[in-house]
């Protein structure tokens, strides 16, 4: 059930500035890692909202003629990247819809784990659903309720929702946002200088995006909280109390950009902490800590500093095939690992190698990193990996495969070393990520790495055995 859908997202909102989808592009192109496969904006220029989505980059899919159709000084922007057999246009965001609340688009990142219960009831009372994104049952939640202003119409969808979401709204007059009470996906908030001294307000799935636009980053929208943005100004409301908060670690793991602040803190700062913890672990005699990039890079930096062992970039990626990760088939996946990165010979010939990523899922790509190395010259090849093993797939918008295809869901740690052929491999215990983020009050979700969920459904789901669960 929950398995169909797992978006990677990136969302962005803008509020009172002329040229705001021009802003809400370049948010975009910043957070362009966070899903690759489509992109929208709608915008409002009071009067109507307009929407334009498309698959592709954000970069592409944005022409200025496009841009310069969309007017109006409030808009939203999603970038999406989905699994396959979910990847129509339909699915793309924003969803735009006129309904007895007015004109209104939203744009989602995260999993609503309760849409097709509520999806079901809708259906039977008379909706009709375009697409097989949960985040059109939030729409339609909203139409049918019996609230009148949006804001209340609003609440009452949202604590019908399970699960992740961090939700942007444009309607005729507003931008409103919203965060799960548990706050598992990030969003954050900030100011930007508007001409005449005025600010606006801002709204990115990460900091990274405020950076490009000059934007100030103010704080997170806080779990369980609604912002709404319009003509009087900024006003916060609790739509929900806050749950045990559940920030998903894997944002500060792999996701999100280092150079962006989540839940506040440097995703940067928590990679390289990683690494030195994963460093203290380990008693290994090596030449080099070589990381694969880019996503093991922070991790290794870290890792180099506390072990003392020269860091070196032998493993060099080119930047124009997208993340592997992403090709839909095992056939092109494999083949991917060679377009996307090459040894460096002369660096790694007779040399004893501390190799650093970020995570194993299926093992294969480690399977062909280690490969490449030792076939480079590569001594000894000690696989290194800055988060515990994932052994639970993640229901709140994380694309990780099922259980079966998880190798460390099936195998002990041995197996595994022997699966990608390294000499040795070590990952980052639980403890220590704890550390790395600085979570002294448990406000992380580890569940693909525990299999704790933290919401009730799922972790109900996850006891059934395999033949009576749904998904
Ligand atoms: P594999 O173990 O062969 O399945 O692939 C591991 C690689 O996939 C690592 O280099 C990770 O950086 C990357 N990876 C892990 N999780 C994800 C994800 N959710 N989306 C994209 N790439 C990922």
């Amino acid at each position: 059930m929950f398995d169909k859908f797992k978006d990677e997202c990136g969302v962005f909102a803008i509020y009172g500035h002329p040229e705001a989808a021009n802003l809400t592009y370049l948010g975009l192109y910043a957070l362009q890692h966070r899903g690759q496969e489509s992109a929208g904006i709608a915008t409002s220029n009071g009067r109507h909202v307009t929407c334009y989505k498309s698959m592709g980059h954000v970069a592409d899919i944005f022409t200025p003629e496009r841009i310069g159709a969309l007017h109006g000084s409030a808009a939203i922007g999603h970038t999406r990247y989905s699994t396959s057999g979910d990847t129509v246009l339909l699915n793309a965001q924003p969803f735009s819809v006129a309904c007895n609340k007015g004109e209104i688009a939203v744009a989602h990142n995260g999993n609503i784990t309760n849409a097709a219960e509520l999806r079901a009831d809708l259906e039977a009372a008379g909706s009709i659903f375009q697409a097989t994104s949960d985040t059109e049952v939030i729409l339609h939640l909203i139409a049918r309720s019996r609230e009148k202003e949006m804001e209340s119409a609003l609440r009452e969808a949202l604590i019908q929702l399970e699960g992740a979401y961090s939700l942007v709204f444009v309607s005729q007059n507003k931008v409103i946002v919203a965060r799960d009470p548990h706050g598992f996906r990030p969003l954050a908030m900030g100011t930007l200088e508007v001409n005449g001294g005025k600010v606006c307000t801002v709204f990115a799935s990460e900091t990274c995006a405020f950076d490009l636009i000059g934007a100030t980053y103010i704080r997170d929208v806080e779990p369980g909280e609604m912002v709404i943005v319009d003509a009087d100004g900024v006003t916060r409301r609790n739509f929900a109390p806050a749950r045990n908060r559940s920030h998903c670690v894997f944002e500060h793991v792999y996701f999100a950009r280092p150079d962006s602040l989540v839940y506040g803190r440097s995703v940067q700062l928590s990679r390289e902490h990683m690494g030195r913890m994963l460093a203290r672990q380990d008693r290994i005699q090596a030449d080099l800590v070589v990381p694969v990039p880019d996503s093991g890079v922070a991790a290794a930096l870290g890792y180099a500093e506390e072990s003392k062992i020269p860091f070196r970039q032998a493993l060099i990626r080119n930047h124009y095939v997208g993340r592997t990760f992403i090709e839909p088939s095992q056939a092109i996946r494999d083949f991917g690992v060679k377009l996307k990165l090459n040894p460096v010979k002369n660096l790694l010939e007779g040399k004893r190698v501390v190799l650093v990523d970020d995570s194993i899922v299926r093992g294969t790509t480690s399977r062909k990193i280690v490969r490449m190395v030792r076939q480079a010259g590569a001594r000894e090849v000690h696989m290194r990996i800055s988060c515990p093993p994932t052994v639970s797939p993640c229901f709140y918008g994380v694309d990780t495969p099922t259980k079966n295809e998880l190798i460390a869901a099936n195998s002990e740690l041995e197996e595994i070393r022997r699966f990608v052929e390294a000499d040795t491999l070590d990952y980052l215990a639980l403890e220590n990520l704890q550390t790395a983020v600085s979570d002294v009050s448990g406000e992380f979700c580890y569940a693909c790495y525990t299999g704790n969920y933290p919401t009730d459904l799922v972790q109900i789901q996850q006891r059934l055995p395999l033949e009576t669960a749904s998904y």
